[in-house]
């Protein structure tokens, strides 16, 4: 074989390796091919960010739990506890680093105050939508990039699912101008919350539990949570009625596992390649639960008269815009990382921007 001919050759291997699904590339997904299979039995914990029996997002990670633990034949025994019930919440990230816990499903966006460049491994405001987000992490970079940042932890990320477009929020009073915004008293967190601020807002962040008691006392004016389903369930409509979108501060909010490195790398093949395949299963079926539910539920509050759905107003939206990019701007001169994980993300967001511009549309049904 020629020189040139044999360089192709194995340039081609490269880029096919390198191509497959992120996390699942040639280097972690390796075939087992032996047959034999240990028989020495794991037990790991999984730690969630969500409150006990919370739809959807608990409910997903419950079954993934279960799911591995039927294909393993009961080789590795996940077991799976709400937030706060091992550990809180919010503590979760030290808690899977520590190795107290082999494993945590949660929200990357959660630990921005570590690490900044996680942002993205959630998603942007006015960012890509949740088949963009997948695509980007499996075949545009994304995972190899969240797998160096977590590396920095000894840990590993991957996606559990996306909430897809989120809505605007609750709002006591109805939003006519970016005027409105001021002094406004809104939980709304991370990035969003920065953008809020840029427009004089007090962006406040309170635990799930506290958000319709503090609605209620007047401790916030407005409130965005995640989408129909589980706005409803809360009740916000009772004391908020302006609901807005669209959810500019979360076109697309990917969900994620964490899994410690050390723990991972001790399981044989098999387990290993049952861990990656279920948590691209549960990934699945967590985005489609959420659009499936959210449906549902647009459907109850349009019937609900009590509920006022508005659309933020043009310009309204286009200031929003304006101070994303400058938090964006502050936050990449900031942290090289970062600046880094920008450039593909925003490579990844063009690209499929022009092929959604033209190929993809919401058709009315037939
Ligand atoms: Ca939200």
């Amino acid at each position: 074989m020629s020189k040139r001919r044999e360089f192709i050759k194995k340039a081609a291997f490269v880029s096919t390796a390198a191509m497959l699904p992120g996390a699942l590339s040639s280097c972690m997904r390796k075939e087992n091919r032996s047959g034999a299979l240990s028989s020495k039995k794991f037990k790991w914990k999984l730690t969630t960010a969500w409150p006990p029996n919370f739809p959807v997002f608990g409910s997903q990670a419950v079954e993934f739990a279960e799911r591995v633990g039927e294909m393993s034949g009961g080789r590795l025994e996940i077991k799976p506890y709400a937030g706060g019930e091992l550990v809180p919440a919010m503590e979760s990230f030290d808690a899977v680093k520590q190795g107290n816990v082999e494993m945590v499903h949660s929200a990357s966006y959660y630990w921005v105050g570590k690490e900044p460049a996680a942002v993205f491994f959630s998603g942007l405001p006015f960012g890509m939508n949740a088949p963009q987000t997948a695509a980007w992490f499996r075949y545009g970079g994304g995972q190899e990039l969240w797998t160096e940042l977590y590396n920095r932890h000894g840990l590993l990320g991957f996606p559990a699912g996306n909430t897809s477009g989120q809505m605007g929020g609750w709002f006591k009073k109805e939003i006519k101008s970016v005027d409105d915004f001021k002094g406004l008293k809104m939980r709304i967190p991370g990035f969003g919350g920065k953008v809020m601020a840029k427009l004089g807002a007090n962006a406040l962040l309170f635990p799930g539990g506290e958000l319709y008691t503090n609605l209620e006392r007047g401790v916030l004016d407005a409130l965005e949570w995640v989408g129909p389903y589980h706005d409803y369930k809360m009740g916000f409509h009772r004391i908020a009625p302006f609901y807005y979108y669209p959810g500019w501060q979360e076109p697309g909010s990917s969900i994620e596992f964490i899994i410690n490195k050390k723990a991972f790398e001790e399981l044989p093949e098999d387990l290993k390649n049952i861990v990656l395949d279920a948590m691209v299963a549960s990934d699945a079926r967590f985005t489609s639960e959420m659009l499936a539910k959210n449906g549902e539920y647009l459907e109850v509050i349009k019937k609900d008269k009590s509920v006022k759905l508005l659309q933020f107003p043009e310009e309204i939206l286009e200031k929003l815009r304006e101070k994303t990019k400058e938090v964006l701007n502050e936050m990449i001169s900031a942290d090289p990382f970062s600046k880094k994980v920008y450039e593909s993300y925003r490579k990844f967001h063009s690209l499929t921007y022009e092929l959604y511009n033209i190929a993809e549309r919401n058709y009315p049904p037939i």
